[in-house]
């Protein structure tokens, strides 16, 4: 039988990948959806390859154009954010892959798991604004949440190796991205090219601008936190500048298992979409005799002080990784348009979750109202900063 997928967000980094890895898949693999918030030249000739049943476009601005521009397709286009909850909850869609980037793809998340689909996740955001929450729905609806960033998807793969009660900790790998060796003066003034020149992952630009801060990490503890159940104890982080170990997984007997390959988002696409099946596929070969040293080292959390505040937001929990991710995404958008330098991005974050006053309420809404309180925040402050 045929799998049908939608692609949220297909015109980023990861949807266009996705959509690769099912053009490689062959027939069993539909694609019935796709979405996308601006760049409508590319999701129209997307449309006109994979021929999905329905296409939305999220961003008003662009309704006009991409309704012109796909004059004569016969499928139905869609115009609005919220269009994207009636997507995923649709009959002939069986796997919904989340490529949106940020807070905006929650509502649509939650709609799949209450729908009971195979969510293959992509974007970490709404795991980590609203985990508690949609991991209950998941459980409730029988949805099963398979993680597509590469770290999870290795502690997912490692976890195959034995029960949960086994694990004594799992262990995030990060490449440490472009200021792994700069000093903190320098990276404070840092501008937006140089953070967005990342060593080995090629990714959109708020993620590549979070793995410069490592906020990029920081959400990735709270995110595996939510997909794995554990408490936040038994999540470390290492410093791994090749990125060819992706995570481990260290179990009670002492025995770790990582799972490694090359930093090709491909794979772990493709594993959520055939989990649990493995088939042969695109992606780029690790060719590991070639590879030299392997070099591991616990994080500088003094120049990376994004990690510490993650653990922190992780451990009170509630609102706090709210906060936590509203504030970064406005402050990364700031710095993305030359508005604050480098180390304003934390500093705001900072001050975010130093303001609000936390909250334990899981409701949509309620979640939704703390992550605009914190948006508003950081845009206060913004508007009374001296420039830069
Ligand atoms: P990207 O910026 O390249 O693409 C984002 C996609 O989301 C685009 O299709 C865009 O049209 C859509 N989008 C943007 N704003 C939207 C909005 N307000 N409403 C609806 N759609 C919107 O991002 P990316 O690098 O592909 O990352 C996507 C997600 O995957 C992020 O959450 C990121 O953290 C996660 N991720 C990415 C990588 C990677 O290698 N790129 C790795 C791990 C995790
Ligand atoms: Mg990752």
């Amino acid at each position: 039988m045929s799998k049908r997928v939608a692609i949220l967000g297909s015109t980023g980094s990861i949807g266009q990948n996705a959509l690769r890895v099912i053009a490689a898949l062959g027939p069993e693999y539909e694609v019935v959806a796709l979405t996308a918030h601006s760049r409508t030249d590319l999701l129209v000739a997307q449309v006109k390859q994979f021929k999905p049943a329905v296409v939305a476009i999220t961003h008003p601005d662009f309704e006009s154009e991409c309704k012109s521009s796909l004059n004569g397709y016969s499928g139905q286009i869609l115009c609005g954010p919220e269009t994207l909850a009636e997507i995923v909850t649709r009959e002939d869609v069986d796997i919904v892959l989340c490529a949106i980037v940020g807070a905006a793809g929650l509502p649509a998340v939650l709609a799949a798991a209450q729908a009971g689909k195979r969510l293959a996740i992509a974007n970490k955001e709404p795991l980590v604004i609203a985990g508690e929450l949609l991991t209950r729905e998941a459980a409730a609806s029988g949805a099963q949440i398979l993680p597509i960033d590469s770290e999870h998807s290795a502690v997912f793969q490692a976890l195959q190796a034995g029960r949960r009660q086994e694990v004594r900790r799992i262990v995030l790998t990060a490449s440490g991205g472009p200021f792994l060796r700069t000093d903190r003066a320098k990276m404070e003034e840092a501008t937006a090219k140089q953070a967005l020149a990342h060593p080995t992952w090629r990714m959109g630009p708020k993620i590549t601008i979070d793995s410069a801060t490592m906020m990029n990490k920081a959400l990735e503890i709270i995110e595996a936190r939510w997909l794995f159940g554990l408490p936040v104890e038994q999540i470390d982080v290492l410093i791994h500048p090749e990125s060819v170990v992706h995570s481990m997984v260290e179990f009670i007997d002492g025995s770790i298992i990582a799972q490694m390959g090359a930093p090709d988002m491909k794979t772990p696409i493709q594993y959520a979409l055939t989990y649990p099946e493995r088939r042969a596929g695109i992606a780029e070969c690790l060719k590991l005799e070639e590879m030299g040293r392997l070099l591991f080292e616990p994080p500088d959390f003094e120049r990376f002080p994004a990690l510490s505040l993650g653990y922190r937001a992780a451990q009170e929990g509630g609102s706090a990784p709210v906060v936590f991710n509203a504030a970064n995404e406005a402050a990364v958008a700031a710095f993305l348009e030359n508005r604050i330098r480098f180390g304003r991005i934390i500093e705001l974050i900072e001050q975010a979750l130093e303001a609000h006053c936390p909250h334990k309420r899981l409701s949509l809404e309620a979640l939704l109202e703390t992550d605009s309180w914190a948006r508003q925040f950081v845009q206060r402050r913004l508007e009374c900063m001296n420039p830069v």
